[in-house]
């Protein structure tokens, strides 16, 4: 019987595959054979077993031959025990060598994946900001996770299922041609009247199975989307649940039939196909049996017997071997895609002389800076000011001015397009990112915690922080009362990207972050979400004091914010449109005034 799993499913390309077929150069085949190369010596190792158990897997069926012959038929007891011996032993041998061959396989399969999975991911942390805002996020981490997999599979299954299968193939029907060269014919004829229903039956199946998983991301897309935390708020608030329900049923029924279609196919095609299978011995039986009879006289039973076992021996081969082009295309395409993302240059890196100063003090001026995130559309236009260490500057402006986008600058998260950022003195693409990175905190808008402890959180700032020093931070960020409250003070749980926590919380915490990282220049991004009064009061109270005394920056929405800094620049459509301190501002009367009222009440007002 043929085999129906394993590559029948698979043996075909969809209609995306089929357009977008990599082109293999030779190019391509050396970067592949670089991966491989470290791991020669195994490879060699893992070569030499598959041809010996290919041939050892072989020779049962030849045995059984002389078992007919010389033991059955000749009514020889000892010759039919030592041939029952042997064809045991080689059998066991075969199995032994092959148990060796697919361990070192996976040994070497797994450690190309790991070589591919380290480079792969630190590439990835080395590309820009603009890389991870501009992909797709499932897009990155299917790079990361399946098709390193696919490669994986390609190792330790693709590679060595061809060479194992043309070895024993190639061995087969030389055997054959030597056994009897007319039934050895007739064998290779018959080839195609098993091979054909087989991959019918499995054209029509990769169908079904290909329906079967479309219904599948469905019935995924509506569990990730209705059971998540702000899709079941969601469902709730507007009361969808019996609509939800009935969608997942309707495709859930849907999937239902599928399936039952496709496991039916599969039977149908199976009477078709072990007809068919069983119709190339009968053929070699009676060819055989009439040469045997009537033409040659030393063509013996057993012989006879060889080239049907030989033949039942070369269906899963042949089989694997039709499927072997769409194999390659598939492997081949995986390394492209992997290949494409190694040769993404990383915009952002250290200049080949990159200085890193013993000290750094925070000066920052923007001369005359230009920046675009698409070439369809300037940002920034002009934008020139200077920020002297100890100081500190307001930026306002409408939302969509480019507000986050300029402090996005000093810290490099993007290049300037024209004009130059400078931090003390030096223009921040000399300075070494390591330096600029560790003399910058940031608090963005988006307050980001990662799913284990307040403490963990904090110390991804500074791992040797002390208890004290943690509390300390926690005090001055105005979030020590909060934490003393949970159960288990710093170990308790943020939850899933800080979820069990209040927007006004994350923050606390992300400025207590902060103030252990104790930066040279302070940069806030005022959350333009409105929070409570109390816990604004209480952000508020923690970064007052840090804006007195520290080098800071604050992208602020509130009028307390506002007044604390020295300077305040008002930026509109990418351009610095005003700019002085906060009563100077108001008496001219421009944007500012307008912001001011729009935001706070008219100023007569007040
Ligand atoms: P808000 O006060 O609402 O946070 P903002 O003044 O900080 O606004 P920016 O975030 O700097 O504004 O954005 C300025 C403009 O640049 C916006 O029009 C925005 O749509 C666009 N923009 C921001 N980030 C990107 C990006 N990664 N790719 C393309 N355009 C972007």
């Amino acid at each position: 019987m043929p085999p129906m799993g394993g590559p029948m499913g698979r043996g075909y390309l969809t209609e995306e595959e089929k357009a977008n077929k990599p082109k293999v150069t030779l190019p391509l085949l050396k970067r592949i054979f670089s991966y491989l190369w470290p791991y020669w010596k195994q490879l060699l190792i893992v070569l030499v077993c598959i041809i010996i158990s290919s041939v050892l897997g072989l020779l049962p069926s030849v045995l059984t031959g002389r078992i007919i012959d010389e033991g059955l038929i000749s009514r020889d007891l000892k010759m039919l025990i030592i041939l029952i011996l042997a064809s045991l032993g080689v059998s066991f041998g075969s199995n032994l060598i092959q148990v060796a061959e697919s361990y070192l396989n996976n040994w070497i399969a797994q450690h190309i994946t790991f070589d591919l999975r380290n480079k792969m991911y630190g590439h990835l942390q080395k590309m820009s900001q603009g890389f991870f805002t501009s992909n797709n996020q499932g897009d990155i981490i299917t790079r990361m996770t399946s098709d390193i997999s696919g490669v994986e599979r390609v190792i330790s299954s693709t590679f060595t299922s061809i060479l194992s299968n043309s070895i024993t193939l190639i061995c087969a029907v030389v055997i054959m041609y030597r056994e009897n060269w007319i039934l050895a014919t007739v064998g290779v004829l018959v080839i195609p009247l098993f091979t054909i229903p087989t991959r019918l039956a499995g054209k029509t199946r990769w169908e079904l199975t290909r329906e079967a998983q479309e219904c599948n991301d469905e019935i995924n897309g509506i569990l990730n989307e209705t059971l998540s935390v702000s899709g079941q708020l969601l469902v709730k608030l507007f009361g969808k649940e019996k609509y939800e329900y009935n969608r997942y049923e309707k495709v859930n029924a849907k999937m239902i039939k599928l399936h039952i279609k496709e496991s039916m196919a599969g039977r149908w095609f199976r009477v078709v196909i072990n007809t068919f299978s069983s119709v190339g011995p009968m053929l070699i039986y009676l060819v055989g049996g009439i040469l045997m009879m009537k033409y040659d006289a030393n063509l013996s039973v057993g012989d006879i017997t060889v080239l049907v076992a030989l033949l039942g021996r070369m269906y899963g081969p042949v089989n694997s071997l039709l499927n072997m082009q769409v194999e390659w295309i598939r492997s081949m395409a995986l390394f492209t895609r992997i290949f494409e993302y190694f040769d993404m240059p990383v915009d952002i890196e250290n200049a080949p002389d990159a200085i890193t100063p013993d000290k750094a003090l925070g000066n920052v001026e923007f001369k005359n800076v230009q920046f675009s995130y698409t070439p369809e559309r300037q940002i920034l236009k002009d934008i020139s000011f200077d920020l002297k260490s100890g100081n500190s500057i307001a930026i306002v402006g409408p939302s969509g001015s480019g507000k986050s986008t300029i402090i996005n600058l000093i810290p490099r998260l993007y290049d300037v397009c024209g004009g130059e950022v400078t931090f003390d003195g030096i223009n921040v693409k000399d300075l070494s990112l390591e330096f600029l990175r560790e003399n910058i905190g940031i608090v963005s808008q988006e307050t980001y915690l990662f799913n284990g402890t307040i403490r963990e959180n904090l110390l991804y700032a500074k791992p040797d922080a002390t208890e004290e020093e943690l509390i300390e931070a926690c005090k001055k960020a105005n979030i020590y009362d909060f934490v003393k409250k949970q159960d288990k003070c710093l170990d308790a749980m943020v939850g899933n990207r800080g979820l069990k926590l209040s927007g006004g919380e994350k923050q606390r915490i992300s400025i207590a972050r902060i103030l252990l990282k104790n930066p040279v220049l302070f940069i806030f991004d005022e959350a333009t979400s409105s929070l409570d009064s109390i816990s604004e009061s209480k952000i508020q109270e923690a970064i007052d004091p840090i804006i007195h005394s520290r080098t800071s920056i604050l992208i602020a929405h509130r009028l307390s914010t506002i007044l604390a800094a020295d300077e305040i620049l008002v930026i509109k459509d990418g351009r610095i449109v005003e700019r002085g301190v906060h009563s100077e501002l108001v008496k001219a009367g421009g944007t500012y005034t307008q912001l001011y009222e729009t935001q706070f009440g008219k100023l007569d007002d007040k």
